[in-house]
């Protein structure tokens, strides 16, 4: 008999016990609702404080990203010159006294005839391109010839996108026909106007120009140091101009104008700038 007891005794415990524990895990499993939801959207960059009192529905959180959460890397392509040349003027720089014309012409393929700026926006399609396949964040200046957009207005477009670089493609003119070669434009340590992206800007330089001279199939010429130009002038982020070739120079304006010359071209321009973002 006192087994029989303790059996029931052990059985009343045991449903006591069980009752407890359903009763708890409601409890628990209520209890976030109340909560108030607080940063949920932290990685997208903005911070949604949805602390509340009053029971929201739980909105849906930021779509989740395929890729994985990795600040991707902006360049601001600015293929130079436009359909028609604005010869008004604007300051060289921030605050400067001196003026330059807006957008200038350009320069014309000896052989070819080809305006430069049509060169240029093939040219950084191809860029842009190449750049958007292995994961970078391309912006354009301009992907028409008509538009009317200054120098300054060019750097304000990268500034505004927050671009990590800044590339303005170009192809170069002399009198002399003989003279070619690949080079790229950046300021100066000197530049008042862009202390703060000196270093890089020459960084991103130097990269692309070893990436071009490592192909042994573009005379490369070398960085030249300019403060002159407004389009590096206002730029706020890093900053360089690529000049491709002399359209001048017979030879080197029919290579720019073959496709597979000028893939190539910028193909060894992205490998420079996969290289400076490894720095
Ligand atoms: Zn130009």
């Amino acid at each position: 008999m006192t087994s029989k007891k303790l059996f029931f005794i052990l059985v009343g415990l045991g449903v006591l016990f069980v009752s407890l524990l359903v009763f708890y895990i409601n409890n628990k499993q209520e209890a976030p609702k109340e909560q108030p939801i607080v940063k949920k959207t932290e990685q997208g960059g903005q911070t949604k404080n949805t602390a509340e009192k009053k029971p929201t529905p739980v909105t849906e959180q930021p779509q989740p990203k395929s890729q994985p959460a990795k600040k991707s890397f902006v360049v601001c392509i600015d293929p130079g010159h436009q359909r028609k040349a604005d010869l008004a003027t604007e300051p060289v720089g921030p605050g400067a006294r001196t003026e330059k014309i807006k957008v200038t012409g350009g320069t014309t393929g000896l052989s070819t005839g080809k305006p430069e700026y049509i060169l240029n926006l093939e040219a950084s399609l191809i860029l842009g391109k190449i750049l958007k396949q292995r994961g970078y964040e391309v912006v354009y200046t301009r992907t028409t010839h008509d538009v009317n957009l200054s120098n300054i207005q060019r750097a304000e477009i990268a500034n505004q996108h927050h671009a990590d670089l800044f590339i303005r493609i170009h192809a170069d003119g002399s009198t002399n026909r003989n003279t070619s070669g690949f080079s790229i434009l950046t300021t100066s340590s000197k530049n008042p106007y862009t202390q703060a992206i000196y270093q890089d800007s020459l960084q991103a330089g130097e990269s692309i120009l070893a990436a071009v001279k490592g192909s042994g199939e573009t005379k490369v010429n070398g960085i030249s140091y300019r403060d002159d130009m407004s389009g590096l002038n206002w730029a706020k982020v890093p900053a360089i101009l690529i000049e491709m070739g002399f359209m001048t120079n017979p030879k080197e304006d029919q290579n720019l104008s073959n496709g597979d010359y000028l893939q190539k071209l910028m193909m060894e321009v992205s490998d420079g700038i996969d290289e400076y973002t490894k720095q």
